[in-house]
C-alpha cells in the first residue's frame, strides 16, 4: 500500500486544527512544496499541490512520517530518565531563562568539538520576532541564551538547510516538545528520505513546554495594544501561573494567564507532552530553585554531554529537583489535551 501523503495530513492535521506548526513537514518534503505563510494565527501549513507521491506515483510520505500529531500521542509526565539535576552555568549568560544550563551544555559541545552547528530560535531584540537559527560559534550562542514564548516559527525548517545546503553531520537541536517528537520520528522512521535528517542530530534538548503565544497575537496585539508594552522595551518573558513581562527599566508588568487564551496557539490545545519525554535532556524552571534549571538527563548520548560540560568547568549540577509540581502539571496538561 502506498505510504500516507500530504492530501492525508492535510485532512488529519491541518484541517483538525491539531498542528502544532514544528515545521517538521515543510523541512523533509523533498519537492519544497510545503510552506507556512506570514501572519497572525496561521494555523498550519500549506502544499503548492505537487506532491511526488500524490502527483507522480513516486515513493514518498515523508510529511506524513514525520508528523508528530499523526498516531499515538505521549502520555507520560516525566518519562523516563537517568538522572535529575539542579544545573547553572558556571560563567555569565546574560539573557539566560533559568539557570543558563542549555546553553552551557551547547556552548561546551561546540567548543570542544562534540557538535558542528545547534538548530534552535532566536528572536530580534528589537522587535522580538522569532526566527529559526543555525549557530556554530559558542559566543553566539551565548548571547541568543533565552526563552521565546512565542515562538510559531517552524523551528525544523532550519534543519533541511542545515542538513542539506551545509551538510552539518553533527548537529544538535533545542526544540519544545513537539518538535523534538518529530525529531524523533527523523531518528526512528525507516523511510529513506528521514534518514538523512536523523543520522545528521546528534543531540536533542527539550525545553518543558505547557502552550506557546502566537507572535503577532501577544507582542503586537496584547502587550503593544493593550498594555503599551513597545517590543524594544522588554527585557524577559517569563510564564509562572501568569506572564511576567520584565522591562529594561527594571519594572515588571503582569498580564493574567486568561488574558491570553486567544494567543494561545491552537494546536498546543492537542499537546500532551509537557517535558519532552523524547528528547536526550529535558530542561525546565519548575522543580529547581530560581537561578537554576531543571535537567531531566535522559540517555546516555545526553549524559556524555552533560559530564563533559561539568568536567570542562562550564556546568554545575546539584540535587534536590522537586519532581512532584512537574508531576502535577504534566499530569494536568495531559488531562487537558487528550479528551480531544
Ligand atoms: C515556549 C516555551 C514554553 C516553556 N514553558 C515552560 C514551562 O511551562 N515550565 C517550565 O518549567 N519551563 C518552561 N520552558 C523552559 C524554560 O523557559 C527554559 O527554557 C529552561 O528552563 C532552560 O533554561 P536555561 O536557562 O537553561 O536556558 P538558556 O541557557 O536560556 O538557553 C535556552 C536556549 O533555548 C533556545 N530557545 C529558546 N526558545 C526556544 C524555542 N521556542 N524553541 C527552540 N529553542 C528555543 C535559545 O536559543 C537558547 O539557546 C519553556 C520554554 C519555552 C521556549
Ligand atoms: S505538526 Fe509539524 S509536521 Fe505536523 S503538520 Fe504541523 S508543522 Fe507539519
Ligand atoms: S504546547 Fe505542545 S504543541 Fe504547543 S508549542 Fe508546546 S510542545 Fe508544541
Amino acid at each position: 500500500m502506498a505510504a500516507k501523503n500530504y492530501l492525508d495530513l492535510k485532512s488529519e492535521v491541518w484541517d483538525t486544527g491539531k498542528c502544532s506548526g514544528c515545521g517538521a513537514c515543510v523541512a523533509v518534503c523533498p519537492a519544497d512544496a510545503i510552506s507556512f505563510d506570514e501572519g497572525e494565527m496561521v494555523l498550519a501549513p500549506k502544499s503548492n499541490g505537487y506532491c511526488k507521491q500524490a502527483t507522480d506515483s513516486v515513493s514518498c510520505g515523508a510529511c506524513y512520517a514525520v508528523c508528530p500529531r499523526v498516531g499515538e500521542q505521549p502520555a507520560e509526565t516525566l518519562g523516563k530518565y537517568l538522572e535529575l539535576a539542579c544545573a547553572k552555568s558556571t560563567f555569565e549568560v546574560p539573557h539566560k531563562q533559568s539557570g543558563g544550563a542549555v546553553t552551557a551544555i551547547l556552548a561546551n559541545a561546540l567548543d570542544q568539538g562534540l557538535i558542528d552547528a545547534i538548530v534552535t530560535v532566536t528572536e530580534d531584540r528589537w522587535t522580538l520576532k522569532p526566527s529559526s537559527v543555525i549557530i556554530t560559534k559558542s559566543d553566539v550562542l551565548v548571547q541568543q541564551a533565552g526563552s521565546r514564548y512565542s515562538w510559531w516559527v517552524p523551528l525544523l525548517a532550519a534543519l533541511k538547510y542545515a542538513v542539506v545546503e551545509r551538510k552539518f553531520k553533527r548537529i544538535a537541536v533545542i526544540g519544545v516538545p513537539c518538535a523534538v517528537q518529530a525529531v524523533a520520528r527523523m531518528r526512528e522512521s525507516d523511510n529513506d528520505l528521514l534518514k538523512p535528517y536523523g543520522q545528521a542530530i546528534r543531540l536533542v534538548i527539550g525545553l518543558f513546554c505547557t502552550e506557546t503565544f502566537d507572535y503577532t497575537a501577544l507582542i503586537q496585539g496584547k502587550l503593544r495594544t493593550d498594555y503599551k508594552l513597545e517590543p524594544h522595551e522588554i527585557k524577559k518573558l517569563d510564564v509562572k501561573g501568569k506572564l511576567e513581562v520584565l522591562k529594561h527599566d527594571g519594572t515588571t508588568t503582569i498580564v493574567p494567564l486568561a488574558e491570553l487564551e486567544t494567543c494561545i496557539r491552537k494546536g498546543c490545545h492537542y499537546c500532551t507532552d509537557l517535558t519532552a519525554v523524547l528528547s536526550d535532556i529535558s530542561a525546565g524552571a519548575i522543580g529547581s530553585p530560581a537561578g537554576t534549571t531543571t535537567l531531566i538527563i535522559r540517555t546516555p548520548t545526553g549524559k556524555g554531554f552533560v559530564d563533559s560540560a561539568v568536567e570542562n568547568h562550564k556546568l554545575s549540577l546539584a540535587p534536590g529537583v522537586d519532581a512532584a509540581p512537574i508531576e502535577k502539571l504534566a499530569s494536568a496538561k495531559i488531562k487537558k489535551n487528550s479528551k480531544k
